[in-house]
């Protein structure tokens, strides 16, 4: 059963069979009242961390009263991943989890971890909790799924994306190690898809069919993706990416030649819709305007959505810049009513949403032609995007 954090988004993959969302701080005490009238016998439900913090005990301390059959998958991430990687509150650690769980009345508790020797001083946790390979992650849970009452399974591994953030700036180790796909050899079944689960995955379109290539700029290095024992896999110890040399970006400016436009006198509010996913910018442009506007002494507003924005979701903002303050009534751009669409991602640009905006006659649009992958191409390799 999933929960609020980005584990929720499970619910939208059919083959993982994860049912059901409650509220913040609910997860798994709807389960007291179903499992009297349910089949089955016992559920997994998954905790961030985070929750786990905020209110989700409180859910495990109703569970454990109630005495259904339950383990708690309890993601330790490190992170409130879903809004930007802040810390969780408390800042409780594993072993101080675990104790919380077992005074809980835990009938058992387990960690299962991608590094599985981070603990060797057992007396940290209470007596019978044990440490596991994620590579066990399935049999781990058969067992758990057998013992009657509350159960814990606390999921250590710090968020990806984070993980990736924290490298950018220098507060985590950085593997010396990169992966590549040479596709020469790949015959683009998918299969790393599958093992990895990762949207650093992409489609490589060539003549001779769909292949795939490993994105070096939002890999993780997490390394799951070679896991599936294919020959198009290259492991690079040591070297670094090629960077492209500051001269050779100013000598090919495509903007150098261009003329300065000439500026729209602004007597009515001026609609911007700008669409993308998380990290195309669309955020900061929309920053970028609205302060520009406000210098300028003009009225304007900023209205982002960004929802899934962590883990290359869509990200709208609505930008509206008018005269004075007092000429803009509403932040949201009304159906038919953007006069200018800026699409930092093509996908996005084209979504009903987005769509809904425009007028023909009225709307201007600048696309970004290039396409992006949506997260939907780790489950359907022959996506048409
Ligand atoms: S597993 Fe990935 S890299 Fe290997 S052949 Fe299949 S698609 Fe290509």
């Amino acid at each position: 059963m999933a929960g609020i954090g980005c584990h929720g988004m499970t619910t939208w993959m059919p083959t993982r069979n994860t049912q059901t969302i409650t509220h913040m701080g609910g997860e798994g005490a709807n389960w007291i009242g179903q499992a009297g009238f349910a089949t089955e016998k016992h559920v997994f439900q998954n905790l961030g961390d985070g929750t786990y913090t905020h209110s989700g005990l409180l859910a495990i301390r109703a569970v454990a009263a109630s005495g259904v059959n339950i383990t708690y998958k309890i993601l330790y991430n490190d992170a409130v991943a879903m809004t930007g990687g802040q810390s969780a509150e408390s800042g409780f650690t594993v072993p101080q989890i675990a104790s919380q769980m077992a005074a809980e009345g835990a009938k058992r508790v387990v960690i299962v971890s991608d590094e599985p020797d981070k603990y060797p001083d057992m007396s940290l946790f209470p007596r019978g909790v044990t440490t596991h390979d994620r590579k066990d992650l399935d049999l781990v849970q058969r067992e758990l799924r057998d013992i009657s009452g509350l159960t814990i399974l606390i999921y250590d591994q710090t968020c990806a994306a984070e993980k990736r953030r924290r490298r950018k700036r220098g507060l985590f180790p950085d593997p010396q190690k990169r992966a590549f796909i040479n596709d020469a050899v790949c015959e683009g079944c998918g299969d790393c898809s599958v093992k990895s689960n990762c949207v650093s995955v992409k489609p490589l379109e060539t003549e001779l069919g769909r292949k795939r290539v490993i994105d070096q700029s939002s890999c993780n290095k997490d390394f799951s993706c070679v896991e599936g024992f294919c020959p198009s896999f290259v492991t690079v110890h040591g070297g670094g990416l090629r960077k492209v040399s500051k001269s050779s970006v100013s000598a090919q400016d495509p903007f150098g030649g261009l003329p300065m436009p000439a500026v729209r006198p602004l007597y009515e509010p001026y609609n911007m819709l700008m669409t993308g996913i998380g990290g195309t910018g669309v955020i900061t442009v929309g920053a970028l305007l609205g302060m520009a506007a406000h210098l300028e002494g003009k009225g304007c507003s900023v209205l982002d959505f960004t929802g899934l924005a962590q883990k290359n979701g869509g990200v709208m903002t609505h930008v509206r810049i008018a005269p004075a303050p007092e000429d803009i009534a509403a932040v949201r751009i009304a159906a038919g009513g953007a006069d200018l669409l800026l699409g930092f991602d093509i996908v996005g640009a084209a979504s009903p949403v987005a769509l809904a905006r425009i007028e023909q006659g009225v709307t201007r649009a600048v696309i970004n032609t290039s396409m992006t992958p949506t997260a939907a191409f780790v489950t359907d390799g022959n996506i048409d995007f």
